[in-house]
């Protein structure tokens, strides 16, 4: 089981290696924070960002897009994948914020996992990025490393969530996502992590049960 110190020296070395000294999550509009998590489930970023400037282009609120015809939308968010089934979703969930939220996205988990296409991990990311809301959004990267290091022993995303709620310290809570996420991205890839180069090998599990 890894110590606060260890986790400290953890996101110290993420944060050297992605170049950020210190917390860079900002709080973006909720609605936006909301949509785009749900069209970049099953799809890379870039293909996030391009159906989503395309959909706020046109429908930048709840209620135009509750009014949007599917078609329309289905074409604007064509690049995020799964266009047709994530058209549904995301009209839909604009009409539940109208009608049952007053046009606003709740900030409760709660509340936010009763919405269609939303699970622990698209909630958690609207809960950090919208609403500054400590929590550890989990997505492959998270689970990961996470496994990786041996901060947790664990095979579904949500069992990662649990254990790294009791063993990181809350006032990183808000930063994990992002870190792993970019960390992922540019050193401990899936395949092919780039062992060489990182400076976490020292408590690496992983790379220590390679016999380096
Ligand atoms: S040592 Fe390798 S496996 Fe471990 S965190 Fe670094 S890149 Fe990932």
């Amino acid at each position: 089981m890894y110590m606060g110190k260890e986790i400290k020296t953890i996101i110290k070395e993420m944060r050297r290696h992605i170049g950020a000294t210190t917390a860079t999550v900002q709080h973006e509009d909720p609605f936006r924070v909301l949509i785009a998590t749900v069209l970049s489930q099953r799809t890379r970023d870039e293909n996030t960002g391009k159906a989503a400037e395309a959909l706020f282009k046109k429908y930048n609120t709840p209620k135009k897009l509750a009014r949007a015809r599917v078609t329309d939308i289905e074409k604007l968010i064509r690049p995020s994948g799964f266009y047709k089934v994530k058209a549904r979703r995301v009209k839909e969930i604009s009409k539940i914020l109208l009608d049952n939220y007053n046009g606003r996205v709740p900030e409760d988990i709660e509340s936010l996992l009763k919405l269609p296409g939303v699970g622990r991990k698209t909630a958690n990311c609207v809960l950090v990025y919208a609403f500054g809301t400590p929590s550890i959004p989990v997505d492959t990267h998270v689970h990961r490393i996470s496994n990786r290091l041996g901060l947790v022993h664990t095979k579904t995303p949500a069992q990662t969530e649990a254990a790294l709620m009791k063993s990181v310290p809350k006032r990183y809570w808000l930063t994990v996502n992002e870190l792993m996420v970019k960390f992922g991205q540019r050193v401990c890839k899936p395949i092919k992590p780039r062992c060489g180069i990182c400076k976490l090998k020292k408590i690496c599990r992983y790379y220590r049960s390679k016999a380096h």
